[in-house]
């Protein structure tokens, strides 16, 4: 009899690597529950419990039946509303349609639908940096070839036409866009994000616009591809309930594209997924359109967002060991930590776990590994307490 068969993994995941922003909250879980005290500013979830609204239309939708499959691409009234909300601050060419649309499990299964059906072996793809780390995995997934391009820190690491033009090549295929961005908080100015659409156009390049943070921004509203573009010929909108609407659980996202490329990624999506849960796409519904009841929830939680970074940026500035960016939408400080070397991050962000029980994420999952992400979508005073710890951590390392 042949032994126990040996795991290798397959040449599809050769260079995959887990997702540090999972991985380290359930960390913080698992000491959790063994008795430790831990704050977990780690991964990007609100705190906040999913609106009542949201969660009653839910329930009754269950009662009304909402237990089957749907069309892989969603229920026509989600997408119409998703159309309808578009179409209120798009005014380029072609209005969107709920045949540009495809609700997916979650804007993560979003991307990867995107990533998948436009990008292959040969292809390049610029990913400013740092970047939310799913998105480098997602590139090399499709097999396609990750071009960091490094922003200025001066400038909150937001990237400009000329420096994506300088890592372009006649390989390159698309750009992955973010703002608000995760994990530096940043937003683009409408001028910033035309410029750089107007360079994606010129050059052919598809543009993947992961627009999940939009809603909260705390400085000015912050502005989507679809507020400032001409043509979205070339644009991949990705947008979904889990941040603004407290909805991480339910798994909704969407794409707003071409038509020719939503149904290249329903095809894909029909021989995965399938459609995303019935009673999930009915709660996005509810949350798209029960209006003002919803509206007021939605701005009790980004202006406590922002009274959370008000309260603990002064915390954070205030230690000269620490550089730290001023974040104007998501939920996430950035900052370089005391310490040199690759692993900087990661040791300042172990240090700060099992010896002040604090979880927040090293830079290195954001190919910036001197750097580390704090999420403030939790409450107040913790958010608060652990920032006084990561100040104090950060103040004695670089006094010894
Ligand atoms: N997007 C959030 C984060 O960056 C949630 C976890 C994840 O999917 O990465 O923390």
């Amino acid at each position: 009899m042949p032994g126990p068969l040996a795991f290798h993994p397959s040449a599809n995941i050769a260079e995959l690597r887990e997702s540090a922003t999972i991985a380290v909250s359930q960390r913080a879980k698992a000491l959790k529950a063994a008795g430790r005290e831990v704050i977990d500013l780690g991964a990007g979830e609100p705190d906040f419990d999913t609106p009542e609204p949201i969660r009653t239309a839910a329930k009754l939708a269950l009662d009304k039946g909402a237990t089957r499959y749907t069309a892989v691409e969603g229920i026509l009234p989600l997408r119409e509303a998703i159309a309808a909300e578009a179409n209120g601050h798009y005014k380029g060419e072609g209005k969107v349609t709920p045949a540009d649309i495809v609700v997916s499990n979650g804007s993560k299964q979003s991307l990867f639908n995107a990533c998948m059906v436009l990008f292959g072996p040969g292809d390049e793809v610029l990913v400013p940096t740092p970047s939310w780390t799913s998105y480098y995995e997602m590139v090399t997934l499709a097999r396609a070839t990750v071009v960091e391009v490094h922003g200025d820190p001066a400038k909150g690491f937001k990237v400009d036409p000329e420096r994506l033009a300088r890592h372009a090549t006649p390989r390159t295929r698309g750009l992955m866009l973010n703002s608000p961005s995760n994990p530096t908080g940043s937003v683009y100015s409408p001028d910033e994000l035309r410029a750089i659409l107007d360079l994606a156009a010129e050059r052919g390049w598809w543009v993947i616009s992961d627009e999940i943070y939009v809603r909260i921004a705390y400085d000015a509203p912050a502005v989507g591809a679809l507020d400032v573009a001409g043509r979205r010929d070339n644009l991949i909108v990705v947008n979904g309930v889990a941040k603004a609407y407290a909805m991480t659980g339910w798994r909704i996202g969407w794409t707003i594209s071409a038509p020719a490329v939503a149904k290249a990624m329903n095809a894909f999506q029909s021989h995965t997924t399938s459609n995303a849960a019935t009673v999930s796409q009915h709660a996005a519904l509810a949350a798209l359109t029960l209006g003002e009841p919803v509206e007021q929830a939605v701005r009790a939680m980004v202006a406590e967002f922002k009274a959370r970074r008000d309260a603990a940026l002064p915390i954070l500035r205030a230690s000269s060991a620490l550089t730290v960016l001023q974040p104007a939408g998501a939920f996430y400080f950035y900052l370089k930590v005391p310490g040199t070397g690759a692993d900087a991050g990661a040791a300042f962000c172990a240090t700060l776990l099992e010896e002040h029980g604090v979880a927040i994420v090293p830079g290195s999952a954001f190919r910036t590994p001197d750097w580390v992400r704090i999420s403030y979508a939790a409450e107040r005073s913790q958010v608060v307490e652990a920032c006084s710890r990561v100040a104090r951590l950060a103040d004695a390392m670089s006094a010894g």
